[in-house]
């Protein structure tokens, strides 16, 4: 069966705890639309109080350490975002390979670590403008897809997302078109399918990140092998989020 659309707001680093009561009304009007699954990852100080007053979102993290403790000033592991309540985990977002150098294989370990620690795993892929150019997009995701996901996952149906966020997109108000989020959208199902066999590869969810909010969100949402929506700007406010939510 086919998981419900998938909502996930990304708070980056935006969120004090001044920020909660928005959460709480993400959370009540999360409860009036089940027919969709609503996700937040915010920033790491917040991950516990959300998780204590939410009855039906979940709460994820949006990073964590590839090992699970140690000498890492600053660092945190998957075990410890899961034991202050996130059921899941960004991994690969466009803005940690760029800013913290993450390769591949640091997010690919990233990965294994959060499988072991009984997370979820939200792995982003996405080409910058200049290989979108090249007409290099489909085969620069595809590859990076593929080092990035760990050699084997278990239940990956229902544990592994993966999102497809064009670089150029992230926060610039642009987003990709409908044929060319469907044409990679296709292309990844494919790779998963390969990958993962028949039955996983089908089930995973794929979703589109990049500038997505309430009047496009419809648009996007309906665009074949689209399974829901990663968020940032959208994410802060109730208002917008659910406006997303609603339109799935
Ligand atoms: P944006 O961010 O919605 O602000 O473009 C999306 C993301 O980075 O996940």
């Amino acid at each position: 069966m086919p998981l419900r659309p998938y909502i996930v707001g990304n708070w980056k680093m935006h969120g004090t705890r001044a920020m909660l009561s928005e959460a709480r009304a993400i959370d009540r009007a999360a409860q009036r639309h089940m027919k969709v699954e609503v996700a937040l990852a915010p920033p790491y100080t917040l991950i516990h109080p959300i998780h204590r007053e939410a009855e039906q979102i979940m709460v994820g993290a949006q990073d964590c350490h590839h090992e699970e403790g140690g000498a890492h000033t600053g660092d945190i592991s998957a075990s410890m975002v899961a034991d202050a309540g996130a059921k899941f985990v960004i991994l690969g977002h466009s803005e940690r390979r760029q800013n913290h150098g993450e390769s591949d294989a640091t997010v690919r370990a990233k990965a294994e670590a959060a499988f072991a620690a009984g997370l979820r795993v939200i792995m982003c892929v996405g080409e910058t403008e200049d290989i979108r150019e090249d007409g290099r997009a489909l085969d620069h995701v595809k590859a990076q897809l593929k080092a990035s996901l760990p050699e084997s996952i278990e239940d990956a149906g229902e544990r592994l997302t993966v999102a497809y966020e064009p670089v150029w997109a992230i926060g610039t108000g642009k987003t990709a078109t409908p044929a060319d989020i469907a044409e990679m959208h296709a292309d990844i199902r494919a790779l998963l399918v390969e990958l993962l066999g028949e039955e996983h590869g089908r089930e995973v969810r794929i979703l589109y990140g990049g500038s997505v909010k309430p009047e496009n969100a419809g648009e996007i949402l309906s665009t074949p092998e689209v399974g829901g929506a990663l968020v940032g700007g959208a994410s802060l406010t109730a208002d917008s989020f659910m406006g997303i939510a609603l339109a799935a």
